[in-house]
């Protein structure tokens, strides 16, 4: 083999690995199904959200995480719109951007710290997909990565994986 060839065929060597390397690292193949969520059916879709009015200033993000999670999807599983399930004000000294509450007769999202406007979309993106009954990955260009909001710098638009996308439509998508 020429110089010129075994250093064509290392390279090539080189992508496929990284190519491999990439695919295992933010393409889990498994959706993250959140154990104890009590489900919904296909027949409650879309599920509607709204805002408290104290939140007004999230009404672009919330609509922009909607889309992004139906457009995701394929079809639409989240509005925006009067009554629904309430997007609230929490505990500000919390220390967490939002948390979620599905079940026990209430379904809820409360935002805890003041969200930056770089993270507003991805963090109602996260406590909607939570509502949906997606759980945590370890992908911290997921969606659904625990910490999602303190990355939202290095990960400006992280988007469900297919796992989680194809999950959802599986399970909601009729
Ligand atoms: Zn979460």
């Amino acid at each position: 083999m020429t110089r010129a060839l075994t250093i064509a065929a290392m390279a090539l060597v080189g992508i496929v690995a990284i190519g491999y390397s990439y695919t295992r690292c933010v393409q889990p193949n498994e959706p993250t199904w959140q154990d104890g969520h009590p489900g919904w059916a296909p027949s409650d879709m879309p599920l509607r959200f709204t805002l408290e009015p104290a939140l007004d200033v999230y009404q672009g993000a919330l609509e922009l995480a909607a889309r992004t999670i139906n457009l995701r999807a394929g079809c639409e599983l989240v509005t925006v719109g009067d009554g629904g399930i309430l997007v609230a004000q929490g505990d500000a000294n919390a220390g967490h951007a939002a948390r979620t509450y599905v079940g026990g007769g209430v379904t809820r999202i409360e935002i805890g710290t003041p969200l930056e406007a770089g993270a507003q979309a991805i963090v109602l993106g996260h406590e909607i997909g939570h509502v949906l009954g997606l759980g945590h990955d370890a992908f911290s260009s997921s969606l659904m990565f625990h910490d999602v909001a303190s990355v939202a710098d290095a990960y400006p638009a992280p988007r469900l994986t297919d796992a989680d996308a194809g999950a959802l439509a599986g399970r909601y998508c009729k």
